[in-house]
């Protein structure tokens, strides 16, 4: 079992939209044989133009379920790759999605630097210490200066950096990387499949002027200087500890870097590393299997409601058809068709080990966050709810469908498509998104799923906060003072509608031992 869970490595493709996330998948599924030819991987971004339809959304959900975990073998490793949606809409999808990987990388534009959504990721990862690698792609294009780069990833990421490959200018004189670690020259010739010959090159040598020119070999002998002076040598240790990021250069596009990027990869990232539950850590080589639902899909078949259940194995093996125990509604069930990934294939899985992603077929059976053991009552912890951006309340549009209404937020809230609050004062049920394409994928499958119509009526809110206290009597006197912005979520917990950072601010310094959270794991 051990030899099992140490070869696998599973992880996450982080970027912002557009910075080459699915054009690096694809190259490492290339790698891995899983695909053979270029193009074959589908971007899961939901492009939202004039001319998108509702069916495009669908289609496009489709797509993100095929793809939501790609897997394959490569030399000796199992190597599971989680799917991240690309529009920040669904950034919250995002956030439980790296609460199942064991580490990531960031795909940065060599041109653009650190964009918004890298940020906001990078800011999750923060939180879990997850060991980052970082990929800065497009060096075929004009790009900015690698030590700028290395400046801004610092600082933007905060994070330790450490080039292990160096690029030789950009855009049209791009000429290639230099390995650090392997002295190697690794020469530049766009094509999309091919992997380039390596050319060992001593730098101190006239080989290096005749390869690459005397200019442009002086220039990299004095970067290379700079660098060991700079930066510290790379450390795995620190890299484990989620404080420093290797950098490797390349282009996805034109499968240039990426090998030395997924070699590395598979040497230093980490296999499945313990969880945290409520009771314990669970160690991945513990003999009894526990897994958690870190994501919900629906399927795309609108004849079949049903959804897959995304359950990360954090300890053990699986095994088809096996009694597991649903923690939460203190069952047994067992799965008989679980399934596992493989680009655009699903198939059935008959064992999996801890580290893999399977895919439980869902009738309402799963909610995020629910954990299934052999017995033992565990509850994992680290999946976090944010606070919402955006708020609507939602009203029955039709009388008639009351139940149905009913039934199909509930189900929505289950899959984690958005947040509901009651508001305590009215009892008019809140919806908290963090983006605007939530609410209309709400009201489109509720309409679709459930045949229930509901109408979003405006209310002005700035954040709806998760409030605490040891102290009753001042959490009593905040909630009568604030009765008309109180609301409950779905687990009963007390949420303070705030209507302005200003009001926010003023309860702050008003209930000094109240705790305001902004996540709702705590
Ligand atoms: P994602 O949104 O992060 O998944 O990005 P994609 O992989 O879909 O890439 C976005 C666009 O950038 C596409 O048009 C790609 O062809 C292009 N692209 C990706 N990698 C490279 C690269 O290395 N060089 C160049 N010139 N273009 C690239």
């Amino acid at each position: 079992m051990n030899s099992e869970i140490e070869r696998r490595r599973t992880f996450a493709i982080i970027a912002h939209p557009d910075a080459g996330k699915t054009s690096l998948t694809e190259k490492l599924l290339l790698f891995g044989g899983q695909i053979q030819v270029a193009g074959a991987v589908k971007s899961n971004k939901i492009k939202k133009t004039a001319t998108s339809d509702w069916m495009d959304i669908e289609k496009q959900r489709g797509i993100s379920v095929t793809t939501s975990v790609m897997e394959f073998d490569y030399n000796d490793y199992k190597i599971n790759i989680l799917d991240t949606p690309g529009h920040q809409d669904f950034a919250e999808d995002t956030y439980r999605t790296l609460t199942a990987v064991d580490s990531v990388i960031i795909v940065v534009d060599g041109a653009k630097g650190v964009e918004t959504q890298t940020r906001k990721l990078m800011e999750v990862c923060r939180m879990r210490n997850t060991p980052v690698i970082i990929f800065v792609n497009k060096m075929d294009r004009e790009a900015k200066d690698p030590f700028d780069l290395l400046d801004e990833l610092e600082e933007e990421l905060v994070i330790h950096v450490r080039p292990l490959t160096w690029p030789i200018e950009s855009g049209p004189r791009f000429k290639g990387v230099y390995n650090l670690y392997e002295h190697k020259l690794n020469l530049f010739q766009p094509s999309k499949q091919v992997v380039t010959e390596k050319v060992e090159v001593d730098i101190n040598t006239e080989e290096l002027d005749n390869q690459i020119g005397a200019p442009l070999a002086e220039k990299l002998r004095g970067e290379l200087e700079l660098i060991d002076g700079v930066y510290p040598e790379f450390n795995v240790d620190e890299y484990l500890k989620g404080e420093m990021a290797p950098v490797f250069f390349g282009s996805a596009l034109n499968n240039f870097g990426v090998q030395e990027l997924l070699d590395t990869f598979v040497e230093i990232a980490p296999s499945p590393r313990p969880t945290k539950t409520e009771e314990r850590e669970v160690e991945p080589d513990e003999s009894k299997f526990t897994g958690f639902v870190f994501k919900i899909t629906a399927n795309i078949d609108p004849n079949h409601r049903s959804c897959i259940a995304f359950c990360k194995i954090c300890s053990g093996k699986f095994s088809r058809n096996t009694p597991y125990y649903h923690v939460r509604h203190e069952k047994t069930m067992r799965f008989s068709s679980p399934t596992q990934f493989m680009a655009q294939r699903k198939t059935t899985v008959d064992e999996a080990w801890a580290g893999d992603i399977i895919g439980l077929p869902d009738n309402g059976t799963f909610k995020i966050g629910d954990t299934l053991t052999e017995g033992e009552k565990l509850h994992f912890r680290g999946i976090p709810s944010f606070s919402p951006e955006m708020f609507k309340y939602i009203e029955n549009a039709d009388p008639m469908k009351q139940k149905q209404l009913a039934k199909g937020i509930d189900q929505l809230m289950d899959e984690g498509v958005a947040q509901l609050f009651v508001n305590q004062f009215n009892g008019r049920k809140i919806i908290g998104t963090v983006g605007q394409l939530q609410f209309e994928v709400i009201q489109y499958r509720l309409e679709n799923e459930y045949n229930a119509k509901c109408r979003w009526e405006p209310i002005s809110l700035y954040k709806a906060c998760w409030v605490e206290s040891d102290d009753p009597e001042e959490l009593e006197a905040f909630k009568k003072r604030k009765y008309q912005y109180m609301a409950k979520d779905r687990e009963g917990r007390d949420v303070f509608l705030a209507d302005s950072n200003y009001v926010l601010q003023m309860a702050q310094m008003d209930f000094k031992h109240i705790r305001f959270h902004f996540t709702s794991e705590f």
